[in-house]
C-alpha cells in the first residue's frame, strides 16, 4: 500500500466540485467568475448530467400569467413537504426564485415566451394562488426541455468563465484531516484507470440523486448516490433518507418520465371506467395535487381493480383534448416518448402510466449556505470544515417529506449560487491548502485493492439488481412494518454479499466493470440509509405512507432523521419551524 500511496499524483485547487449538473455548474460559475482556481469532476460529459432530462419547468413567482407572490410559493412548499421542511430555508429559496430565474434569462436561457415577451409559465402540482385557493401558473418552462435549456446555458457560461472540467473522472472518497476538515478527494480517471488526489481548500458535492437504488426509476443510470456513499463512509450523517418521491406518471413498463407539465397543460388521469378519479381524492386541485397524493390515489385505483390494460396494473394519462397544436408546441418530447416507449400517438391515444421512483428528498444535511452540518455531540450541530453539498444530494431541507414539481431545478440554482457566493466570500486566494494527512487516500485505496484482489464469487450486476428489486418490494408507495423490517434484513444481507463481488477483466482503460463495482458501494450505503430510516418512522408523512400508522404524528415525528453508516445508527434533529422574517406556517391537515 505504501508504495502505491507515494506514487499517487496530486493536484491543487482552490475548490473542487464533484458533479456537473445544474447545481454543480451554477456553483462553479460563481467561483470561476470570481477568479478562483476551480475543478469540476463529472462521470459523464457535463451536459449529459441528469439535469438535462428535466422537462416541466423551474418554479418562481414571476406572476407573468396569473397573480402570484413568493409568500404563496413558500406556503405551498411548506404544505407540500408535509411540514417537515425547514421554513428558514424555504423562505430563502422562494424569495430568491424570481432573481435566479431572471439571471438565467439574462445568461441566455431560451425560455418559451408569452406574446408580450415575458417568460411562459404553466401550472404545476401543488402550486397555488392565495394559500391553496386555486392552481397558479408558476413553472417557467422551455417547452418540455427546461433542464436541457438550463444545463446547456450554464455549461456555456462556464466555458466562458474558464472553469476547468475533468470529464469522465469519478470521485471515489473524501479526504479528511485529523481535525475532521475535508481537504480534497481521491478520484479515478475512467479513461486510463489511474487515480489522483485533488487537493482543495473547499470541496463541493453536487453528485445528484440515487434513483437507481430502485428497479423502476425515471433516473439516469449514473444516479447511483455517490455523494451519499462518500459522505457515509467518511462518517457523516445522511438526513431524511426515508422520503423518496414516486412520480405519478412514469411510462408503464419503461419508467421513462412523462412530465407533470402534461397535467399542467390540461392532461388528466383516468381509470378503467374512464373516470377522472382525482376529482374524488383532491376536489380542489384534482390532477394537480402534489405527487405523493396523486401517486397514492393511483395505487389505490389499481389495488381496487380499476387499473387498465390486460393486467389492470396502470392508469391512463389522457391529453387528446389539449389539441395537436399545443402538444406539438409545448410538449414535443412527450409525443416522442409516447411513440418510442409506449407505442402510442399521444394526440390520439392516452399514455399508460404508473407511479415511478423519481427523486430523493433526503441527502447530506446542510445549512442555507450549502455548508455540510453534523451533530456536535452536545445536542447542537457543527459545520464540517471545507465541505459543501448542493442539489439533489443535499438536504437543506426545502422539500421536507415531499418535493413540489419545479422546486428541484430552483433548489439547484438558488443553493448552487448561494454556496458559490459563500465560498467566494472566504477569500480562498489568501489561504493555503491544509496539509494532506498521511493516510489521505487509504479509504479509497482499500476499496480499490479489495476489488483488484477479490476472488469472491458475487457478480456486481446480480447484487445491484437484487438491491433494486428489494427496495422496490420492501420500500414502495405503501409501506408496512412487516415489509420494512423484512427489507432491513434483506438489505443487510446484500451488504454482506456486496463485500464479495469480483470481476474478471482487470484492464485499466475504460473499464466500466470497475466503475460499476465502485458505484455498488454507493448504492448500498444509500439503500441502507433509506430502509433503516423508513423502518423507524412510525407515522405517515409526505412520501412516507405507512399503512400501519396511516396518520401524521407531529408529537413524536416532527423531526429530521439522521442516519450514520457505522452501526446503522439513527439520531434525530429538530425541524426549523421559524422562517427568517415572516410568520411560521403551523401544521394543518393536508387536503387539496
Ligand atoms: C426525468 C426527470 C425529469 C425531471 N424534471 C424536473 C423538472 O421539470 N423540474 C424540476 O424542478 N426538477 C425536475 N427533476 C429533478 C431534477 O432534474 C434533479 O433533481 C436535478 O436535475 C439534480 O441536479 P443535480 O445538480 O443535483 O445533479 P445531476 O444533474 O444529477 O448531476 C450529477 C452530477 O454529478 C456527477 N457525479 C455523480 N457522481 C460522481 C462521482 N462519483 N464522481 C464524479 N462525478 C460524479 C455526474 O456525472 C453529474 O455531472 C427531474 C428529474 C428527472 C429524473
Amino acid at each position: 500500500m505504501a508504495a502505491i500511496k507515494t506514487a499517487i499524483p496530486t493536484r491543487r485547487f482552490d475548490a473542487v466540485i464533484v458533479g456537473a449538473g445544474g447545481s454543480g455548474m451554477r456553483a462553479s460559475l460563481q467561483l470561476a467568475e470570481a477568479g478562483l482556481n476551480v475543478a469540476v469532476l463529472s462521470k459523464v460529459f457535463p451536459t449529459r448530467s441528469h439535469t438535462v432530462a428535466a422537462q416541466g419547468g423551474i418554479g418562481a413567482s414571476l406572476g407573468n400569467m396569473s397573480e402570484d407572490d413568493w409568500y404563496w410559493h413558500m406556503f405551498d412548499t411548506v404544505k407540500g413537504g408535509d411540514y417537515l421542511g425547514d421554513q428558514d430555508a424555504i423562505e430563502f429559496m422562494c424569495r430568491e426564485a424570481p432573481k435566479v430565474v431572471y439571471e438565467l434569462e439574462h445568461f441566455g436561457m431560451p425560455f418559451d415566451r408569452n406574446p408580450d415577451g415575458t417568460i411562459y409559465q404553466r401550472p404545476f402540482g401543488g402550486h397555488t394562488a392565495n394559500f391553496g385557493e386555486k392552481p397558479v401558473q408558476r413553472a417557467c418552462a422551455a417547452a418540455d426541455r427546461t433542464g436541457h435549456a438550463l444545463l446547456h446555458t450554464l455549461y456555456q457560461r462556464n466555458v466562458r468563465a474558464r472553469t476547468h472540467f475533468f470529464v469522465e473522472w469519478m470521485a471515489l472518497d473524501l479526504i479528511r484531516d485529523a481535525e475532521g476538515d475535508v481537504v480534497g478527494v481521491l478520484a479515478l480517471e475512467m479513461e486510463t484507470g489511474d487515480v489522483m488526489i485533488l487537493e482543495a481548500k473547499t470541496t463541493i458535492f453536487a453528485t445528484g440523486g440515487a434513483g437507481r437504488i430502485f428497479a423502476a426509476s425515471t433516473n439516469a443510470f449514473i444516479n447511483t448516490g455517490d455523494g451519499m456513499g462518500m459522505a457515509a463512509r467518511a462518517g457523516l450523517p445522511l438526513q431524511d433518507m426515508e422520503f423518496w418521491q414516486f412520480h405519478p406518471t412514469g411510462v408503464s413498463g419503461a419508467g421513462v418520465l412523462i412530465t407533470e407539465g402534461v397535467r399542467g397543460e390540461g392532461g388528466i388521469l383516468i381509470n378503467s371506467n374512464g373516470e377522472r378519479f382525482m376529482e374524488r381524492y383532491a376536489p380542489t386541485l384534482k390532477d394537480l395535487a402534489p405527487r405523493d397524493f396523486v401517486s397514492r390515489s393511483m395505487d389505490q385505483e389499481i389495488k381496487e381493480g380499476r387499473g387498465c390494460g390486460p393486467n389492470k396494473d396502470h392508469v391512463l394519462l389522457d391529453l387528446r383534448h389539449i389539441g395537436k397544436d399545443t402538444i406539438e408546441k409545448r410538449l414535443p418530447s412527450i409525443l416522442e416518448i409516447g411513440h418510442k416507449f409506449a407505442n402510442v400517438d399521444a394526440t390520439k391515444e392516452p399514455i399508460p402510466v404508473v407511479p415511478t421512483i423519481h427523486y430523493q428528498m433526503g441527502g447530506i444535511p446542510t445549512n442555507i449556505h450549502g455548508q455540510v452540518v453534523a451533530p456536535d455531540g452536545a445536542g447542537g450541530q457543527k459545520i464540517v470544515g471545507g465541505l459543501y453539498a448542493i442539489g439533489e444530494c443535499a438536504c437543506v431541507s426545502v422539500h421536507g417529506a415531499n418535493r413540489l414539481g419545479t422546486n428541484s431545478l430552483l433548489d439547484l440554482v438558488v443553493f448552487g449560487r448561494a454556496a458559490g457566493n459563500h465560498v467566494v466570500a472566504q477569500n480562498l486566494k489568501q489561504k493555503v491548502n491544509k496539509a494532506l494527512p498521511k493516510d489521505a487516500a487509504d479509504v479509497a485505496l482499500e476499496r480499490l485493492n479489495r476489488l483488484e484482489t477479490s476472488t469472491g464469487g458475487e457478480k456486481v450486476q446480480h447484487v445491484a439488481n437484487d438491491i433494486r428489486a428489494a427496495m422496490q418490494k420492501f420500500c414502495g408507495v405503501f409501506r408496512t412494518q412487516e415489509l420494512l423490517d423484512a427489507g432491513v434484513k434483506e438489505i443487510m444481507k446484500l451488504d454482506e454479499r456486496r463485500k464479495h463481488v469480483s470481476f474478471k477483466d482487470k484492464s485499466k482503460v475504460f473499464n466500466t466493470a470497475r466503475v460499476e463495482a465502485l458505484e455498488l458501494d454507493n448504492l448500498i450505503e444509500t439503500a441502507k440509509a433509506t430502509i433503516v430510516s423508513a423502518a423507524a418512522r412510525k407515522e405517515s408523512r409526505g412520501a412516507h405512507a405507512h399503512s400501519d400508522y396511516p396518520t401524521r404524528d407531529d408529537e413524536n415525528f416532527m423531526k429530521h432523521t439522521l442516519f450514520f453508516s457505522e452501526g446503522n445508527r439513527l439520531e434525530y434533529k429538530a425541524v426549523v419551524t421559524k422562517p427568517l422574517t415572516v410568520d411560521t406556517f403551523k401544521p394543518k391537515a393536508r387536503t387539496f
